[in-house]
């Protein structure tokens, strides 16, 4: 039976505990065995080194769909078998009379376990930064590890940073087998039967910074909270006649800072991937403010909003900051500016209904993707685009997002937004 192994690494996003939920039910529901990783890579490197004995089942099958019963009755599974409801550190393992789970990353997981992870934020299992995984003896011990636990297909959800990583794993793997079996880590058997890793990736991250899908797991929410965030800023405004300069999130792309822009009808935007290109910039940012704020000021618009990416910077690359912004519009515009840094509220909490969509019609489809895997299939990111869910070549789309950066530091601003999404580009 195959054992599927599911983790969520990088920046956490709200929606990643849908996908987790979706690739453990679809999982079960082909009959295979799932497990998750917890705390991203650096669970993947640290495994398991303590062991437990044996499973037992927690929870009564009763309450599982009767089809899905059925199925389980076919590939007799257990359900509620995982870990994880028996999981906890300290008192709360004491109270559930659970286990510890010190010492143990790799962890059984079953159709319980996931149960009410649909509207959960952030990531449930833990997500984490993994220095060690950017290695070669790291990923080589994550590989040993995964072969220990007789897993053989493992679905990444994370940012461009973590389907880079599921990149660079998914190429070296056949070197890592190799070593392990030089070392004398693995028997001939367990290098003939683990040469193929089935792995796919489903992109988990507010910044919507992934290309060759349209949207990422946590964006809309993410988009979501800011909205409501500029909402109440803009209350605020307008009672006391203010310009506000609100900095969000997204790393190296501007997705946020410009959609949330045009939802809450912002006067200027700094985005990364194109910077106001006035010589010098102050200019142009002050007629277009100017016009729009203080000659209106006199006919009753009492409010002034601009936003800025946490990665903007003007066309010298020289980052761009709220702060100075701040003093530019007090100094040259007059205007009474307060700087808002909407800071980690971006990160969700409760995922909104499209959050919820897309990461369970992907991880069904992220199934589907390692069920088809063979050594001449490409690795797949599972997107989205004009609302179907596709598979894209893992391998492909890793490129095409580092393409982005390259475009930004040669400043071929055309080329940048035109990677991003050739429909904001026009
Ligand atoms: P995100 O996935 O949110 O973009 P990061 O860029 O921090 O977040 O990446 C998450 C983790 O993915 C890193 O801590 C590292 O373990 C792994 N990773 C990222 N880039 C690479 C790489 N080039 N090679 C190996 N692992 C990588």
């Amino acid at each position: 039976r195959m054992r599927l192994a599911v983790l969520t690494s990088g920046g956490d996003s709200a929606g990643m505990n849908a996908a987790v939920r979706a690739v453990v039910k679809a999982g079960i529901v082909k009959g295979w065995e799932t497990y998750v990783v917890r705390e991203g890579y650096e669970g993947l490197v640290r495994g398991n080194s303590v062991k437990i004995s044996q499973h037992s089942p927690t929870k009564s099958v009763t309450t599982v769909p009767k089809s899905v019963q059925h199925n389980a009755l076919v590939h007799n599974l257990r359900f509620g078998d995982g870990e994880l409801l028996r999981s906890g550190e300290g008192d709360a393992a004491e109270r559930s009379g659970g286990k510890n789970l010190k010492g143990r990353y790799i962890i059984r997981v079953g159709w319980d376990d996931v149960r009410g992870w649909m509207g959960e934020g952030g990531t449930l299992i833990g997500t984490a930064r993994s220095a060690a995984f950017r290695t070669p003896e790291g990923r080589l011990t994550a590989a040993h590890n995964l072969i220990k636990e007789g897993i053989d297909a493992l679905c990444v959800c994370g940012g461009d940073g973590s389907l880079t990583g599921a990149d660079v794993f998914r190429a070296e793997w056949p070197s890592l087998v190799d070593q392990l079996r030089t070392k004398g880590e693995i028997t001939e058997a367990q290098a003939t039967a683990y040469a193929h890793l089935k792995i796919v990736g489903l992109v988990g991250s507010i910044d919507n910074d992934m290309c060759m899908t349209d949207m990422t797991i946590g964006a809309p929410t993410a988009l979501q909270r800011i909205c409501e965030a500029i909402d109440n800023i803009n209350s605020t405004a307008s009672s006391h006649s203010r310009a506000f300069v609100v900095e969000v999130m997204g790393r190296h792309c501007g997705w946020l800072a410009l959609v949330a822009g045009v939802s809450a009808g912002a006067d200027f935007i700094f985005i990364p991937e194109r910077p106001p290109l006035g010589d010098p910039w102050e200019d142009e940012m002050c007629d277009a403010i100017g016009l729009a704020s203080c000659s209106h000021r006199k006919e009753g618009k009492r409010k002034t909003i601009v936003i800025v990416a946490e990665g903007a910077h003007d066309a010298a690359l020289k980052p761009i900051k709220a702060e100075y912004i701040k003093t530019v519009l007090t100094e040259r515009l007059g205007l009474d500016t307060r700087v808002t840094q909407l800071g980690h509220v971006q990160r969700g909490g409760r995922p909104c209904a499209w959050d919820r969509i897309l990461p369970t019609l992907q991880g069904v489809e992220a199934i589907k993707a390692l069920m088809e895997s063979t050594p001449e299939t490409p690795s797949y990111m599972i997107g989205i685009n004009q609302n179907k869910v596709i598979r894209v070549s893992l391998q492909e789309a890793v490129k095409m997002t580092k393409a982005v950066t390259t475009a930004i530091e040669a400043r071929d601003w055309d080329k940048a937004m035109s990677l991003r999404d050739p429909e904001f580009a026009e």
